[in-house]
């Protein structure tokens, strides 16, 4: 029988994962077929016809011919099609945020807020599509004009990953509309589901309104079209999500063939605890970030460094938080629970991994260390660790579940040191009272990540920002700010309106 949740979208046990353009769906019993599973039960969910060879060159071709339409559109007639995306996102909202929780394995209450973010990122781009301002600069030669201005660039290829399968494919998607280029998705093989509902309301909402196709959508079993998509020369512009082994393949391979890439990897995030932080909010943002989504987020806390001053009470209190938690563990689409499974055994099997080489290196599971094997689906207990040091082999590693070390620290500079002391560099915190302890964790020897907070934890990022980080997390940044510049090349253009042609730089050349 299919999910309730499947059917309120209107999807069935098959189901195509090849969005051609011009309505067409390719047939849903593809070559091969993805099997997104439940990851509280185990089961499947729904059978998805995998994209072919020859669905993937139709998709390339037609978003060519839809680029060259797009790119005259003018910007804001571009965000009003964008907005129209939003609305009927909006209205879809708790249908798709269940299903994000069904699928992926989050809480109901973070599968409504990923499509939260979708709605906000979509209305962010309506206003940028009338703000998509280049500078005038002065030219030193007289009678000329000086000015810049931003292109579309094309074709823009998103890789996304299954841990926010649909906001990040939002984040890029309306930005790069309203910048005026197309888009092809290749969604996680771990919700592919999520993808296709999130194609099918927004490309419903284009025709409605009478706008061409902007976003196509393939689905690959394996890797094969997914490598083909980041070598190809017709993609201007790669935006992967994913893990740090993935991307650095997806980074190099790209730059080899002179493309754009925007990498989102993975985070290694720590906050600090002062010995004048108010635990009033430092204990939560820590608990949230560490075991919200299951520790399933590119921002998730993993380290902790709290003052020797307050390390017991800290711990104590942490680990009496936890317990709480563990009574709330369950089926994410029930709203009553606080965190649901990880994603796949895979997950599962890292975690416990995880847990016996921190425990081989000398760590101490103050709390948690195991999966839960009386129950269906892949569910593990929220851990914390202590005893290790920052430089300790798994401490570097980011373990995708909710495992915390916890580390005592007595200088400020020690605490900045070992946050900044690992290959990633996605988010940070600090909490404390302390203007100049809190200024010194911003200043440009304090955290080196992409994300830096003070009083505020590691995950949960507004659209508003720039979102992405540092080092091996790639780089990037997307969603708000100026992020929009990625999706636009720019073109410097001088314009001579005298009677002479002087040369820069007062070069003489007499003819
Ligand atoms: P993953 O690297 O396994 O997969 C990401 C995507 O890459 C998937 O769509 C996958 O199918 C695709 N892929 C796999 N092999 C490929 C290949 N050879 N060529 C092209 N594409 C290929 O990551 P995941 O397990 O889905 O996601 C978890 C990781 O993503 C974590 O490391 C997390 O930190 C990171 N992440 C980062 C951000 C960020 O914004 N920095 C956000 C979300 C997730």
């Amino acid at each position: 029988m299919t999910h309730p949740v499947l059917t309120a979208l209107g999807l069935g046990a098959e189901e195509s994962g090849t969005y051609l353009g011009n309505g067409e769906w390719s047939p849903a019993s593809g070559a091969s077929t993805i099997e997104p599973v439940n990851p509280t039960t185990g089961e499947v969910l729904a059978r998805v016809g995998a994209s072919s060879q020859a669905d993937y060159e139709l998709i390339v071709e037609r978003a060519q011919a839809a680029f060259k339409v797009w790119r005259t559109t003018p910007a804001p007639r571009r965000g009003e099609a964008v907005r129209l995306c939003a609305e009927a996102l909006r209205t879809h909202k708790d249908a798709l945020g269940s299903l994000v929780a069904l699928e992926m394995g989050k809480s109901k209450p973070e599968g409504d807020g990923e499509v939260q973010e979708m709605i906000d990122i979509g209305e962010f781009a309506v206003g940028l599509s009338r703000q998509l301002y280049g500078l005038t600069m002065h030219s030193e030669r007289p009678g000329h004009r000086m000015y810049e201005q931003w292109h579309p660039i094309g074709l823009v290829g998103i890789i996304s990953a299954f841990n926010f399968p649909v906001a990040v494919w939002a984040w890029n998607a309306f930005v790069a509309a309203a910048c005026g280029d197309i888009c092809i998705w290749k969604p996680s093989p771990k919700t592919p589901l999520s993808a296709i509902a999130s194609m099918k309301i927004c490309n419903e909402a284009l025709r409605k309104g009478g706008f061409p196709d902007l976003f196509f959508l393939f689905n690959d079993a394996g890797s094969e079209l997914a490598q083909q998509f980041v070598d190809d020369r017709r993609i201007a512009l790669v935006s992967f999500t994913g893990s740090t082994k993935v991307g650095r393949m997806v980074g190099e391979r790209v730059a080899r063939r002179m493309g754009r890439s925007l990498l989102e990897l993975g985070g290694n995030n720590a906050i600090i605890v002062d010995e004048t932080a108010e635990l009033k909010l430092a204990i939560p943002a820590i608990v949230f970030g560490a075991v919200g989504t299951a520790g399933q987020r590119c921002t998730t806390t993993r380290r902790l460094f709290v003052h020797e001053s307050v390390y017991d009470d800290v711990l104590a209190k942490l680990v009496t938080a936890y317990r709480q938690v563990e009574t709330k563990i369950g089926d994410p689409t029930d709203p009553a629970n606080l965190m649901g499974p990880l994603n796949s055994p895979e997950g599962v099997q890292a975690y416990l991994d995880a847990v016996e080489k921190a425990k081989a290196a000398g760590g101490t599971i103050e709390t948690g260390g195991a999966a839960l094997t009386d129950r269906k689906g892949y569910f593990v207990l929220p851990t914390i660790v202590t005893g290790l040091s920052n430089d300790a082999d798994i401490v570097q590693h980011e373990t995708f579940a909710p495992i915390l070390y916890v580390m005592k620290y007595r200088e400020l500079d020690e605490a900045i040191a070992m946050q900044n002391d690992v290959p990633q560099g996605l988010s940070s915190a600090i909490f404390t009272t302390n203007l100049k302890r809190a200024e010194q964790f911003l200043a440009a020897w304090g955290s080196d990540c992409g994300i830096a907070n003070v009083n505020i934890g590691t995950s949960g990022a507004e659209i508003g920002g720039a979102f992405g980080g540092e080092k091996e997390t790639g780089g990037g940044r997307e969603s708000g700010s100026d992020a929009w510049k990625a999706y636009m090349r720019r073109q410097t253009n001088t314009i001579n309106y005298s009677d002479a042609l002087p040369l820069a730089q007062g070069i003489k050349f007499d003819l």
